[in-house]
């Protein structure tokens, strides 16, 4: 519910899905937000697709925009796994189970689609949403922060958020002012920890004959793998990763050019996709395609003073389990949740936005942690990295259950928002919601059972052990 008397003006550097998304929680929450944007149009098509998972979904639901997202888009049914050869290692109806499970379905769409609800969603509060507004430098005051954009414009506010995707120049201003309050070590250990070991080139194309709306194609090769999800009127979102010759790091991670995409796919053109479809009927009808390093980074501070980070600026993983977006959109709204809280605090000092910071970041970042290892670890399952993944690969059809149960455990944890009931649809699945409680109430309902706690961990840490072997 809107309060009348915002109490917090916030700064979102970033109009992408993380960007958008907090501006629906703020404006939820009653807190005042601007958003400042780089480019010149919020919603441009870029090419890329998103997949929806429920973890996402009950969030955009609570917003009111989940309805309007899926409107006319084909829901998915079945997954397909192949073999290198074109052999069908195994096939489920995953994306059924999970809204039998969970009360929503996965469905794939454009991603200019997801920003465009998002963005008209906001209705009168769209002129909050400013284009053409680069953010070149973001100053940390005792009092306050600035913010200095390209065209020489200046804005100011309590705190800002930076959603400004992976080279993000909040965290580069946040790691500025760390050094500059004697942390020089953690922020030469952050400024190693982004790495780059797979490619993608990723497209869409037309209707395809051989794959058939609701499908979801799966391709496990040596050191590649595909992945088509096929859309209304046969629509095909198609990914192929491939693992590069040698782990770049930081600044070295290399862009692209058409030339390097066209001499990349040459191998591949003749490969399976599935027993009758080879990668070139895809390719070759693809009307956009395009190629990138995929980043890997999960960053260790994602707040400093008055600067905070989410999605892909502090936790960008690899796409195979479509979790990018959805996580941020949860860590937007666990950051809603506690920036409310911090409104209700009178004077808001910088005590008081440290402490709600760290509730933030101690209650989220361990389940967007666990969410990035699975991610980063699926995309070398699917290029069959080490002969735990061949080996995993191979015992795929008898594993199916357990990976389905696995994808499940990890989509009810989620956050959601406090100001809102859950919608009635998160409530109707056979496996509910357990929703991501924060920190500070874990720790509450920890101190009545020490002893019980102990024996606990004793019985995760051997399960963790079974996990390992598992995954
Ligand atoms: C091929 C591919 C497929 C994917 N598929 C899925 C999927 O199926 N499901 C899923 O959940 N995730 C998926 N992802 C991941 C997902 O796209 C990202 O995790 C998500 O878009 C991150 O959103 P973000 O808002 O944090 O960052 P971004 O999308 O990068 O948005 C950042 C925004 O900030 C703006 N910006 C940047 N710098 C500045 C600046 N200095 N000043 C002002 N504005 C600035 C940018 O223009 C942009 O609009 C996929 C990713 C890839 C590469």
């Amino acid at each position: 519910m809107e309060s009348s008397t915002p109490t917090l003006n916030v700064v979102i550097v970033g109009g992408g899905i993380a960007g958008l998304t907090l501006a629906h929680c703020l404006l939820k929450n009653g807190i005042n937000f601007v958003v400042l944007e780089s480019r010149g149009e919020v919603h441009a098509q870029d090419g890329a697709a998103l997949g929806m998972l429920p973890n996402g979904a009950r969030i955009l639901d609570q917003l009111g925009i989940f309805d309007d997202l899926i409107e006319g888009v084909q829901p998915l049914r079945k997954c397909y796994f192949w073999s290198e050869d074109g052999e069908l290692i195994a096939e489920d109806d995953s994306p059924v189970e999970f809204e039998k499970r969970h009360g929503y379905c996965s469905a794939f769409m454009d991603r200019q689609r997801v920003l465009e609800k998002l963005y008209s969603k906001l209705g009168d509060h769209r002129d909050r949403v400013l284009v053409n507004k680069k953010t070149i430098n973001v100053e940390n005051l005792p009092d306050g922060i600035r913010i200095h954009c390209a065209d020489g414009s200046v804005y100011e506010g309590d705190l800002v958020v930076g959603a400004d995707g992976v080279r993000s120049i909040v965290r580069q201003s946040m790691w500025k002012s760390m050094d500059e309050h004697g942390l020089q070590a953690e922020v030469e250990k952050e400024k190693t920890t982004m790495i780059s070991e797979y490619n993608c080139i990723f497209g869409i194309a037309p209707a395809t004959p051989g794959l058939n709306p609701g499908e979801i194609h799966r391709t496990y090769g040596q050191g590649y793998s595909f992945l088509a999800v096929i859309g209304k009127e046969g629509r095909v979102w198609w990914f192929l990763f491939t693992k590069m010759s040698r782990k770049y790091n930081g600044s070295e991670i290399p862009r692209f050019k058409q030339s390097d995409m066209d001499e990349h796919v040459l191998p591949y053109l003749s490969t399976p996709v599935t027993r009758s479809v080879r990668f070139s009927e895809i390719y070759e009808r693809a009307f956009f395609r395009n190629m990138l390093a995929l980043e890997e980074s999960l960053y260790k501070h994602w707040f400093y003073g008055r600067m905070v980070c989410i999605g892909d600026s502090v936790h960008k993983m690899t796409p195979n389990m479509g979790q990018g977006a959805n996580s941020a959109i949860e860590n937007c709204a666990m950051l809603a949740n506690y920036l409310a809280k911090l409104t209700k605090s009178p004077a808001c000092k910088p005590e008081d936005i440290r402490r709600c910071l760290q509730g933030w970041q101690t209650t989220v970042q361990p389940r967007i942690s666990g969410i990035w290892y699975s991610a980063c670890d699926l995309t070398r399952l699917e290029t069959k990295a080490t002969l735990k993944h061949k080996v995993l690969i191979y015992l795929l059809p008898y594993l199916l259950g357990i990976f389905i149960n696995k994808s499940s455990a990890l989509m009810i944890g989620a956050a959601k928002l406090d100001c809102s009931p859950p919608p009635a649809r998160s409530q109707q699945g056979t496996v509910p919601f357990k929703d991501l409680t924060p920190s500070e109430e874990k720790r509450d309902s920890g101190s009545r059972g020490i002893v019980l706690g102990a024996l606990l961990v004793g019985f995760v840490a051997v399960g963790w052990n079974w996990r390992r072997l598992l995954v």
